[in-house]
């Protein structure tokens, strides 16, 4: 073995969880003194896995087929798989491909560094397949972002993950904090509770001293991170601490200007949470709640456990503690036995909340999970045929919640310069208000780093995004 060369490339797939996770696990080698290099090029390449799109396990083989065709000049080159795909199919992967020394799963990032180096020195043989569910939290080394740099994924609730197939994208000033794994909730079409296991809370002295420690390198902006994070503390490994608890005790860390978390499952939001966008300043006017869908009868089929009432509450109260909050969700068209008169229901739900943006997806049987088994499947044509009509109006909705922001105040967090300079005027920037919508700004003689804040007046309203107007020096 070469273990000189310790180089290493990650793809990843999925949701923010592993996003985050390969994240962690780049910033964990370069700490033990490996780099990055490209996929041809490196010794070792990663590829974190995602089970919740379609044919999960079919992507992944053809992924392994082409990394397996690459970089053959590279001395003890391998692959290694983490994530959702390697907690299923396990030491299958090994059998298919000879190139696969280490699987692990996805309670095992936290030994996936101590692993690769094992194998690259030869101290382990391998193949290695690390698959065990934790009874508890694993805790993991704090390897801090240089400048505060987080990785860059939407929300995710069983259905919505988006598929991310690069390096995670650094934004400065901003860091996702992982406060628990797993779900209890077996929604009747999601595969997570069997990949990721049930729910495990993480103590709130590490959840705070990660939070403390990225503010002190400059993050300014928190994202906690979970499956269903309004139920942290409630299973057997928390500590006292409730989500509104954590949350109060997150914002109060010095540094922090804005906390946002993410994925919400509506049915656990308690009033104290929805009270604390009344009275955590830092707490960004921003919720992704998922609803799935707007018929009560497909609600109850796939086991969420709230009806349309219970999620137009909740709305109002949201609405009523922050009446600036922007609301996104994740929708879910042609689950099993949903009608045109059902899916109806979800449009006229999608109105009543006026959501800014939302993840949707098809339904497709996912094997292990409970609709499997459920009928009538509705035929794959008029799956696309809701799906296509869902995102025509969501565009409507998106363009009318941009439009009704142009005369507001609003403040950015500076991510980078825009892609797009005009070469005329002022350098623009793109960032982020405290809805999470994507505002350019130009700050010409004003300066500006990724990073900062800078006070802005909304001015025009694009497709996707807003243009401000920068009313102060960036701090
Ligand atoms: S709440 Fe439901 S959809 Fe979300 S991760 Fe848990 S089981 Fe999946």
């Amino acid at each position: 073995m070469n273990a000189e060369n310790k180089t290493f490339h990650i793809l990843t797939f999925g949701c923010q969880m592993n996003v985050h996770d390969s994240d962690w696990l780049g910033r964990a080698l370069c700490a033990h003194g490996w780099t990055r290099a490209p996929e041809d090029r490196a010794r070792v390449v990663v590829v974190n896995t995602c089970s919740v799109r379609e044919k999960p396990e079919r992507k992944v083989y053809s992924l392994l087929g082409r990394l397996a065709g690459l970089g053959a000049d590279v001395p003890g080159r391998f692959l290694a798989v983490g994530g959702c795909v390697a907690q299923q199919v396990g030491r299958g992967f090994f059998e298919r491909f000879p190139q696969v020394r280490l699987v692990f799963g996805t309670d095992q990032t936290a030994r996936a560094p101590q692993a690769l180096e094992a194998l690259v020195s030869g101290a382990e043989p391998g193949p290695l397949a690390l698959l065990d569910f934790e009874p508890a939290f694993l805790p993991r080394a704090l390897y801090l972002p240089e400048g505060g740099g987080a990785a860059d994924a939407p929300g995710h609730d069983g259905g919505a993950a988006r598929p991310d197939d690069g390096q995670a994208l650094a934004r400065p000033g901003q860091a996702f904090v992982n406060i628990m794994q797993g779900c209890d909730n077996f929604c009747a079409y999601c595969i997570v509770p069997y990949v990721r296991g049930r729910q495990k809370s993480r103590p709130a002295a590490e959840v705070l001293a990660e939070v403390r420690a990225l503010a002190g390198r400059g993050v300014r902006e928190v994202t906690l991170l979970g499956q269903n994070v309004n139920s942290y503390g409630l299973d057997r490994h928390g500590d006292g601490t409730g989500f509104a608890g954590l949350l109060r005790q997150v914002c109060a860390v010095d540094g922090v200007a804005r906390v946002r978390f993410t994925t919400s499952h509506p049915k656990d939001l308690a009033p104290e949470v929805v009270d604390a966008f009344a009275t955590l300043p830092q707490l960004c006017p921003a919720l992704h709640l998922p609803l799935q869908a707007g018929s009560d009868r497909i609600l109850h089929a796939m086991g969420r456990r709230y009806d349309m009432r219970r999620y137009l509450d909740l709305v109002a109260a949201l609405r009523a503690a922050r009446p600036d909050i922007a609301l996104t969700t994740d929708l879910m068209v042609g689950f099993p036995g949903e009608t045109e008169a059902d899916f109806q229901l979800t449009l006229e739900a999608m109105r009543a909340v006026g959501y800014e943006s939302s993840f949707s997806f098809a339904y497709s049987d996912r094997p292990g999970t409970r609709s499997v088994d459920m009928a009538p499947k509705i035929a794959k044509d008029e799956k696309l045929d809701r799906l296509a009509r869902l995102q025509a109006l969501q565009e409507e909705l998106t363009a009318r919640a941009l439009a009704a922001r142009v005369g507001a105040g609003a403040v950015v967090l500076l991510e980078a310069e825009s892609r797009r300079q005009d070469g005329r005027g002022p350098v623009a920037w793109r960032g982020r208000d405290e809805g999470g919508r994507v505002v350019n700004v130009p700050l010409g003689g004003r300066g500006g780093r990724p990073g900062q804040l800078v006070d802005v007046r909304i001015v025009q309203a694009k497709k996707h995004s807003l243009r401000g107007e920068a009313v102060g020096e960036p701090w």
